[in-house]
């Protein structure tokens, strides 16, 4: 795609600028031995020059800069990468991506709502109160939506990822395709939840779920509150299809969780046209 950066090269071969230093220094002597006494004596004196501000630049060098030598081993690379680094704790970065699956900050508990009957299942406020709006829009729609999960905390996903994952004696690259590891779930955020039908737990946390009455109306109407399929059929992050996860990404700070830097292009996202 990128071919263009070839096609410009033959720009440099005429000048080939490396060989030309080389030949202009040999013919001078050769050419005009005696009469260049001057111009030679002003090439030597400029070559003794360059040498003495070199080495005398280099010996500034290290009388400036000991102390930063010690540190500088990275410090020369490191104006670059440092930033990224600190900035990249926000959980942003390539580097915080395990098995397909991005890292995220962990809600705190005073963040949190209830969205179900037993109040056992939580999401962040803004997330909590738009999902009960959504739950009601669809039941007098004639869909009930059930809250499977919500919130889960790290040690939760920990739980879920290695213990579960031994059970069913899946690799970790195996149990990444049905469930994130522990730091990259986007539960612990408290803007992911699982969603099932009232008429139709069999389908729970199953891709059957899509054939839901549901289903269809999240498909056609969750957007109108700010939830989105996390995961829909070959998604960029290479995770396995989920139907019943949703997540919120209907505020600022949602938004910014999920899409901050993380490159991921519109057209590749919305994968189903409507
Ligand atoms: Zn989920």
């Amino acid at each position: 795609m990128d071919n263009a950066g070839f096609s410009e090269k033959p720009q440099d071969t005429p000048s080939t600028s490396g060989e030309d230093i080389p030949e202009a220094l040999r013919d001078t002597p050769d050419a005009a031995p005696k009469v260049s006494i001057r111009p030679l004596i002003l090439i030597i004196g400029g070559v003794v020059g360059v040498a003495l501000i070199a080495v005398v630049s280099g010996f500034l060098f290290f009388v400036v800069a000991p102390k930063k030598a010690k540190d500088s081993q990275p410090s020369p690379l490191s104006s670059t990468p440092a930033t990224p680094s600190k900035a990249g704790n926000s959980a942003t970065s390539k580097e915080n991506i395990v098995l397909g699956h991005f890292s995220y900050t962990e809600a705190s508990e005073s963040e949190l709502q209830p969205i179900s009957n037993d109040r056992r299942i939580k999401m962040r406020k803004a997330a909590a109160q738009k999902f009960l709006e959504m739950a009601a829009a669809a039941r007098s729609a004639g869909a009930v939506l059930v809250p499977i999960s919500g919130f889960r905390s790290i040690k939760d996903q920990e739980q879920l990822f290695f213990t579960v994952g031994a059970q069913r004696n899946q690799t970790p690259a195996q149990r990444a395709a049905v469930s994130a590891p522990p730091g990259h779930s986007e539960h612990h955020t408290g803007y992911a939840v699982d969603i099932g039908d009232a008429a139709a737990r069999a389908t729970d946390l199953n891709p059957n779920f899509e054939k839901t009455k549901a289903y269809q109306w999240l498909q056609a109407n969750a957007a109108r509150f700010g939830f989105e399929m996390s995961f829909p059929r070959d998604n960029v992050q290479g995770v396995s299809y989920e139907p019943w996860h949703w997540r919120f990404v209907g505020d600022r700070d949602s938004l910014e969780t999920f899409y901050k830097a993380k490159n991921l292009k519109p057209a590749q996202i919305q994968s189903t046209p409507q």
